[in-house]
């Protein structure tokens, strides 16, 4: 396992980090991180920019941060509103982070698929 995902084992963040040691879906070029824009080109909020590490990036914690005032109803209906177009093209949003989409369950692409870019050592 790389250092940084080392020290993040057992802390909230953990599931922030791909462990080198089993690779992340991005490494496979199966996953995305995407956002949605308005009709003026702006970010559509979603309460936290990409790569937040905060509890409530991802579905997850949701439902309290509406509880304790750190999310909107707006926002989580926008968060919704992309899990939804993209579920619809059959994308798997990570519950954890708003933004990241995986084109199938990570478990069957790194049993199908080999990672195209390398291991660090
Ligand atoms: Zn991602």
């Amino acid at each position: 396992m790389g250092e940084a995902a080392t020290e993040l084992v057992g802390t909230p963040w953990q599931s922030f980090v791909a462990s080198p040691s089993k690779g992340s879906i991005h490494a496979y070029g199966m996953a995305l991180d995407i956002g949605l824009l308005n009709e003026k080109g702006e970010l559509v909020d979603m309460g936290l920019p990409y790569d937040s590490f905060a509890f409530y990036a991802g579905k997850n914690g949701e439902k309290q941060a509406l509880e304790q005032g750190l999310l909107t109803e707006v926002q989580i209906e926008n968060r919704n509103f992309l899990r939804y177009v993209m579920g619809r093209g059959g994308w798997i949003n990570l519950p954890s982070e708003w933004w990241h989409f995986n084109a199938a369950p990570g478990d069957s692409i790194r049993a199908k698929y080999v990672q195209p870019l390398p291991l660090p050592q």
